[in-house]
């Protein structure tokens, strides 16, 4: 998926149909930002000093305070915009 206008707007309104729409947790404003990209999450499944590159990993739209920049993350999948075709 191609992180464009129209996929942000699928995004927010997603997550506002979700009924997340609680201010900040950190400092309570009410204004947030959708950065403009995806991250993806790593899942490790083992604890040790070894780093696995390309293991599972949880594909999440990024939500950011705009008063004190607290991130929070969104799956995807729970959004329901995984797997959708253009
Ligand atoms: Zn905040």
């Amino acid at each position: 998926m191609k992180f464009d206008q129209d996929t942000k707007q699928k995004i927010a309104k997603q997550i506002e149909a979700k009924g997340a729409l609680k201010p900040c947790a950190r400092c309570g404003h009410q204004n947030f930002s959708l950065l403009d990209g995806f991250v993806s999450l790593p899942l490790s499944q083992e604890v040790s000093n070894n780093v696995v590159i390309g293991g599972p990993s949880v594909p999440c739209a990024v939500v950011a305070c705009s008063n004190c920049g607290h991130i929070d993350f969104h799956a995807l999948g729970a959004l329901g915009l995984l797997n959708t075709q253009k």
